[in-house]
Formats: C-alpha cells, structure tokens, sequence
C-alpha cells in the first residue's frame, strides 16, 4: 500500500513564496520545512504537489498581501480552476483505495491563501504611494483563526464530492508548528 499526502507547493518549492520577510520567521519554517521532508522521505510517502495560487496568478514580483484582499470571486474561480486536475487525481487515488492511502492534504498556517487553522487578514487595499499612515497600516495584520481562501475553495470542492469527513487538512508552521509531523509517521 502506498501512502500518499497532498501538500501546499511552496513545501517544496520555497521559490514561489513571497520575499523579503521576516528573517526569523523565513529560518523557524525552513527548519520545520525539513524535518517534515525528511519524515516524508524516511517514510517512503509519496508527495503530490499542489500549485500555488498565489504564483500561477500574480508571479514573483507579487506583494505579500492579506486574506481579506483574496476573498472575492475572481481569486476563488482561479483556486477552483488550479484544483480540479488536483481532485480528479485524489478521486482517482481513493478510486483503487487497495493500493493507495491518502494521508491528507498539509497547508500552511498563516498564508492568506494556504491557512488552514490560521490565516493572516486586515482591511488593507489601495496604493502606497499617498499613504500618510503606512506603519499603522501594515501593524493591523493579524493572525485570525479560519481558512486562507484556497483551503476554502479545496474544502468547499472536497465537500461538493462528499469527501469533507474522509480527507484531514491540516498545516505546517505558526502558531502550532508541529501538528502536521503525526500525518507522515
Ligand atoms: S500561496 Fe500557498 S503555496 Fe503559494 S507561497 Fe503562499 S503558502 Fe505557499
């Protein structure tokens, strides 16, 4: 039987990630980006990469933005539109369920997209150039509880498939770092 987890693109490919963050931050999710690689790995489970929502629409020159500012139809059909080749492979996995276990899928705690458990949001918009009160602006972000909105598309679409009890979602990263370890034993 082969085991199987779902995970958020940038655990493997930290290149789509926005740049220029917090440098402590950046080192605590590199670290922990391994130890759950390397469990993977030592584990023999195998890894289907989910695309980043945020890349396949804005690039790597993007911002690093809020879930507030994702939450609207445009973002979500883009999410669903990425998703569906990932369903219908997941569909097809459970579909010869003797041979394949899925595990899961793993986000990322605090992304406004990949949240799970946690998503980054404030009533940001606009541009920056007229801003008087940009640091206080920026301060309003905060670690609220709720999915960033591509988890929300891919539970919503998992429900619509009647696979909302079957499949865990659960993260990587802050605030709780090591929950997503006990999926890849
Ligand atoms: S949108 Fe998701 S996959 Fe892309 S960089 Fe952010 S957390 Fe990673």
């Amino acid at each position: 039987m082969q085991k199987i987890v779902f995970t958020a693109h940038c655990i493997l490919n930290t290149a789509s990630k926005v740049v220029l963050y917090n440098q402590e931050e950046i080192d605590a999710e590199e670290a922990l980006r391994k130890k759950f690689m390397r469990q993977v790995i030592d584990h023999e489970i195998q890894v289907i990469q989910l695309p980043c929502p945020e890349f396949t629409l804005y690039g790597a020159k993007r911002w690093g933005h809020v879930s507030d500012q994702f939450d609207n139809v445009f973002f979500r059909n883009h999410c669903r539109k990425i998703l569906t080749p990932v369903l219908d492979q997941l569909k097809e996995y459970l579909a010869n369920g003797r041979r394949f276990e899925i595990l899961g899928f793993v986000g990322v705690d605090g992304s406004p997209s990949c949240g799970v458990d946690y998503t980054c949001r404030a009533d940001w918009y606009g541009s920056f150039d007229c801003r008087t009160d940009l640091q206080e602006t920026l301060r309003e972000c905060r670690l609220e509880r709720g999915p960033g909105v591509f988890m929300s598309v891919l539970k919503d679409m998992l429900k619509e498939e009647g696979l909302e009890n079957e499949i865990v979602i659960t993260s990587l990263f802050a605030p709780e770092p090591d929950k997503c370890l006990n999926l890849v034993k």
